[in-house]
């Protein structure tokens, strides 16, 4: 049996400014479809909830139709615009919602959001709407239908390519960049994580113990350490390019206050800003995909990570008032702040992503087990004791064992996971059971999805958790 891959080459392109314009109207349109299609889905769930309500049983009599139809988004007099465009990107836009709906029903992903030029930048082309041809002895890409081309778009292929059936074409901050994507049959087995993770419980202890590593992640500096001491960490030289960047980001940031709005010249400045803060994003992603790529390719055939609620960690803290005078108190919003962006900055979830999806793909397994204490834990003994953890260094009060704190954490959490291995906590495949309403929601009116966001911590509790 083989499986269907999807794989896919980016590289860089470069529309001129005709293009550059067009591509930006075109991913508007797109992304207002999306968008129509989220609405629509919402609205056809608040019907779902009232007709519950209301004592009908069946959840599906008002069901979200999954098609690919938009006609009824684009109107003379509301969206003049969508005339403009070639109609497979409007069909596209809600083909994209149609993809991102049925990965909700399987159970993969959340319900499609409506999005924003933030994280909807793009616009997936199918193949009626590119061909290659030659120009100037280059390949380039001819954009538009066959009988009206719009523009050329010229790109470097910094590896060999295969002609693709939809491409998707970027803008980031500026930066355009042009995806080709694949579904190719590929001859490799990949299996599920339940069967993975039976199959490394066959092994012997010792060798289950050198095939496993653990990771710990340290928010302080910013690194990662393994279970055999290695430090995973962003290159000083990055480091010191991204601060410089941030730094002239201020400078551009105090530039545009004193421009003036929706002119020119303001568009340029925050396109100064964007670029600048998009080169630590960048930095980021090399070092998460480098280092993942590192890991997946050895020997290993276990990774545990600390599994640590990132979203309650980083969420603003809530407003606070006194309950007799009304007036409203600190809630070390600033400090957490700080903190969040410390974390956020570490690339913790972006590490966790690409391991778990590149661990699958080499049929190894990345699993999480829980952080609580992992610090003051000897890995030796297994004496948990505050005063075992001082600073950087870790001295058993026990044992008298003594190693760099990290280290002592990551064999920790590795014990931890061998241990969650052994006891087959990753054996049975979980079944995922759908519900149709939440029950609370009904009662108490509350917002859909408030109940299942993770907790917000205070600093004291994300500090607690982290030194934990
Ligand atoms: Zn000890």
């Amino acid at each position: 049996m083989s499986c269907i891959f999807q794989s896919g080459v980016r590289f860089s392109a470069y529309p001129d400014a005709g293009l550059a314009s067009l591509l930006v109207r075109w991913i508007g349109c797109q992304r207002f479809i999306y968008n129509g299609k989220v609405g629509e889905d919402h609205l056809y769930a608040a019907q779902r909830r009232l007709l519950i309500k209301s004592g009908v049983t069946d959840p599906d009599a008002l069901k979200t139709p999954l098609d690919q139809e938009y006609s009824r988004f684009k109107s003379r007099e509301l969206s003049p615009w969508l005339y403009d465009v070639p109609s497979q990107v409007l069909r596209n836009g809600a083909y994209r919602w149609m993809c991102a709906k049925t990965r909700q029903l399987k159970g993969l992903a959340k319900a499609p959001t409506r999005r924003t030029r933030k994280n909807f930048n793009s616009v997936m082309l199918t193949n009626e709407l590119f061909r290659f041809v030659r120009s100037n002895g280059e390949e380039v890409l001819e954009i538009g239908t066959e009988k009206n081309p719009v523009g050329l778009l010229g790109f470097k292929a910094h590896r060999p390519y295969d002609l693709p059936r939809t491409i998707v074409i970027r803008n980031e901050a500026g930066r355009w960049f042009v995806s080709f994507s694949y579904a190719h049959e590929g001859d490799r087995i990949v299996r599920e994580p339940h069967e993975v993770a039976y199959e490394i419980n066959g092994l012997d202890d010792d060798v289950l113990d050198a095939a496993t590593i653990g990771l710990d992640r340290n928010v302080r500096d910013n690194c990662f350490t393994d279970s055999t001491g290695r430090q995973h960490k962003i290159e000083q030289v990055n480091l010191d390019r991204i601060a410089r960047r941030e730094k002239g980001a201020r400078r551009y940031q105090r530039r545009m206050s004193r421009t003036k709005e929706h002119s020119a010249n303001r568009r340029k400045v925050a396109q100064k800003i964007a670029r600048r803060k998009n080169y630590a994003q960048r930095v980021r992603k090399d070092f998460t995909h480098k280092t993942t790529h590192g890991l997946v390719v050895s020997e290993t055939r276990l990774f545990v990570l600390e599994g640590l609620r990132i979203k309650g960690m980083t969420r603003k803290p809530k407003a606070k008032r006194d309950p007799v005078t009304g007036k409203w108190l600190r809630n070390g919003a600033r400090a957490k702040a700080a903190l969040s962006k410390k974390i956020l900055a570490s690339c913790w979830g972006e590490l966790d992503r690409q391991l778990q999806y590149k661990a699958t793909w080499h049929n190894k397994l990345a699993v999480k087990v829980p952080a609580a204490y992992s610090s003051q834990e000897c890995s030796r003994c297994g004496h948990t004791h505050p005063g075992n953890r001082d600073g950087a260094r870790f001295a058993c009060q026990r044992c008298g064992l003594e190693a760099h704190a990290d280290w002592n954490a990551a064999r920790v959490i590795k014990a931890r996971g061998i241990r969650a291995l052994r006891k087959g906590v990753y054996d049975a495949p979980k079944t995922r059971k759908r519900v149709a309403f939440r029950r609370k929601d009904l009662e108490t009116g509350g917002s859909p999805g408030a109940s299942d966001t993770p907790e917000e911590m205070s600093v004291e509790q994300t500090l607690d958790r982290l030194a934990a």
